[in-house]
């Protein structure tokens, strides 16, 4: 028999109604002759709602009982899940992360699955049930709950496909599948049949959420092919795979943008061995996360150095630096919030020239300036002007010809 793994996010399960939807699809999966594993996350809004109030009575939560409080979110859809599966003449039954099988590292609210042990699953789906999990968590070996970073059921669902070796892995959303950039900002963005791993690894991490990139990042190590799909409509998604050859023709996958970014520039800064780790070894130990990292080239043997975090950690990079630019022999820390961070990618850039110049020549006659530029071998980004972000991302899509030639219905068309 097949085994399917599906994964439903948020707005998915966001109302009974939503619920009961999805109990019914699990339900004509395993009447096609399959067994089912049914990840799914938190319904619409709870998460945040669940962050809200734990900073509400402490500005600093302790992370292990955020970690405790934000498990709750898919253990209740969980549970709802299952009812609504049993009530409609299924047999199901709903796990915690733990339940399931899932080791974690100890790194609250961000913890990596060390490995997966899904015995009382293979029981439960020797025996018929459908096996409802409560995505984004974990245990670690000493039995405390973790949580796996923002969007982790899709890494639930991902890692569970794998360990089980399922043969499909679905990942159900409110779109109809990955598309050349977010359907939301790009009202003509086009649908992709497929996509490579690493293609949507490199969206995922520069903005793109239709998947969590360490999600991706698991599914390509282990060569787990999954299909992206809309939760509300019967239509074909999009196949993440390994790349085949054809895959390169193509030279632009897709765009993406990354908001709520913030840029620092130390100018001035002594040119010489050690003042860049003494830097980053700064921000890293602070746990801040830095994205762009460009410096310039050495004039009179000093030079600038400019990075990029995101911008709820600037006032905290600042107050790192601050004391330490004498000791870098720095003139000045200048920084910027408001910019965002315009990503092309595609696999084809391997082989085809020319792409960096395009993006810039179309951004340059639209009066769009380019703050920092980085490159891959499959990527190009560059940081603008927040404000500017959405018109930039709708003008390089028609530039490299993304769009779809005919209206086609909409992307985000809501549950009928
Ligand atoms: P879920 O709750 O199902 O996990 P998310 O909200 O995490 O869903 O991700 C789906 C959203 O990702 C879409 O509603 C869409 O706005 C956004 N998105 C961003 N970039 C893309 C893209 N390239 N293709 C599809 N969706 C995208
Ligand atoms: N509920 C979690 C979040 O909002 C995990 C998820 O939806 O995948 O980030
Ligand atoms: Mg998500």
């Amino acid at each position: 028999m097949r085994l399917v793994v599906q994964k439903y996010g948020g707005t998915s399960v966001g109302t009974p109604e939503r619920i009961c939807h999805v109990a019914q699809r699990i339900l004509e999966t395993q009447r096609q002759g399959c067994r089912v594993v049914a990840v799914v996350s938190a319904m619409a809004g709870v998460t945040d709602e669940l962050l809200r109030l734990g900073h509400a009575v402490a500005p600093q939560p302790i992370k292990r009982e955020l970690d405790i409080l934000l498990s709750t979110g898919e253990q209740a859809a969980a549970a709802l899940t299952a009812m609504a599966v049993n009530e409609l003449g299924g047999t199901a039954i709903s796990l915690t992360g733990a339940q399931a099988g899932i080791l974690t590292d100890r790194n609250h609210t961000r913890a990596r699955i060390a490995n997966i042990s899904p015995k009382q699953i293979h029981e439960l789906l020797a025996d018929d049930y459908i096996v409802i999990v409560a995505g984004f968590q974990g245990q670690t070996s000493e039995g405390e709950t973790t949580t796996l970073g923002r969007g982790g059921s899709d890494l639930t669902a991902i890692a569970l496909a794998g360990a089980l070796n399922a043969d499909t892995c679905q990942i159900f959303t409110d779109v109809d599948g990955v598309f050349t950039c977010d359907p939301r900002i790009v009202k003509d963005a086009e649908k992709l049949g497929e996509i490579a791993y690493d293609e949507l690894l490199e969206m995922a991490g520069s903005g793109a959420k239709v998947m969590q990139s360490r999600a991706v990042e698991f599914a390509k190590k282990f060569g787990v092919e999954f299909e992206v799909r809309s939760a509300f409509k019967q239509v074909a998604g999009t196949l993440t795979k390994e790349e085949t050859p054809s895959m390169e023709d193509i030279l632009i996958r897709g765009i993406s943008l990354d908001r709520h970014q913030a840029k620092l520039s130390i100018a001035g800064v002594r040119d010489k061995p050690g003042i860049a780790a003494r830097i980053f070894s700064d921000i890293g130990a602070a746990h801040i996360i830095v994205d762009m990292i460009v410096q310039n080239a050495s004039i009179d043997g000093t030079t600038d150095i400019s990075f990029t975090i995101h911008e709820d950690e600037l006032e905290n990079a600042r107050t790192i630096l601050m004391p330490v630019l004498g000791e870098l022999g720095a003139k000045r820390l200048n920084t910027a919030s408001g910019v965002a961070k315009l990503s092309v990618v595609g696999i084809g850039m391997r082989s085809h020239s020319g792409v960096a110049a395009r993006m810039f020549e179309c951004l340059g006659r639209a009066g769009i300036n380019i703050q920092l530029v980085s490159t891959s071998e499959i990527k190009i980004a560059v940081i603008i002007d927040e404000k500017e972000a959405e018109r930039a991302a709708r003008l390089i899509h028609a530039e490299f010809g993304l769009g779809r030639l005919l209206p086609a219905a909409s992307a985000t068309q809501p549950l009928a």
